[in-house]
């Protein structure tokens, strides 16, 4: 999952990036309410941890503004406040659920997986299109028409994901940048380019009729080869 941390408690914030980068999710981390507003802007993320006092806006309002903009990301507050008042008001605010600090990590992971299952998301197995499947679980390519298999890496992983959540359309680097290596990373074209070169050798050594395609200037899409 492509997840947003919003705390100013830089301790609490490598903490929580910490525990959720184990758990191999993209993770960005911004310590005031206004950059956390302009980042969930973005709609990219799976699920956003949300503090409530927070410099130059709090998360109270960065929630309101969130749910004004039609920016429906699952909410987490995460707050020292634990009064009544403050969780009606976080949820009136929009938040999706609230905790209360300290916590332990395990019920944290147990509430970002109720809050992104919440959102219908439906959480495959396995991904097809053509002859390929993507077993999501192992990490591992197969094709239908060959007894060959392949274990994919983490970020192989991601980007066949990405072009098979949208076969025959033509995907930008940005787009893929921002997917895998999420919204605040150094990655550059180059790295995109080195993991669709990986993917393709991947996609040949198990016999798939598929092909990441390269469109020149625009991106790259999956398609059939020509
Ligand atoms: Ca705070």
């Amino acid at each position: 999952m492509n997840i947003l941390i919003v705390e100013d408690e830089k301790r609490l914030a490598d903490a929580l990036s910490h525990i959720l980068l184990e758990q191999k999710n993209i993770v960005d981390v911004v310590h005031d309410g206004a950059d956390g507003l302009a980042y969930a802007e973005s709609g990219i993320y799976d699920c956003i941890i949300l503090d409530v006092m927070l410099p130059s806006m709090n998360g109270f309002d960065v929630c309101l503004e969130l749910r004004r903009k039609k920016i429906m990301t699952p909410v987490l507050m995460l707050t020292a406040k634990d009064t009544i008042t403050d969780k009606v008001k976080g949820l009136d605010a929009g938040a999706d659920d609230y905790m209360t600090k300290p916590f332990s990590p395990e019920e944290l992971l147990a509430r970002l997986r109720v809050l992104t299952r919440r959102r219908g998301e439906v959480i495959l197995d396995e991904m097809r299109y053509g002859d390929i499947v993507l077993h999501i679980d192992s990490s591992t390519l197969s094709c239908k028409n060959s007894d060959k298999k392949i274990h994919l890496n983490f970020k192989e992983c991601e980007m066949l994901k990405a072009f098979l959540s949208k076969p025959n359309v033509i995907i930008s680097k940005q787009d893929l940048i921002v997917k895998i290596w999420g919204y605040d990373s150094d990655a550059c074209d180059n790295n995109v380019e080195a993991y669709v070169s990986f993917l393709r050798k991947k996609l040949t050594f198990v016999g798939s009729q598929l092909e990441i395609q390269s469109i020149k200037k625009l991106g790259y899409k999956l398609s059939t080869k020509q």
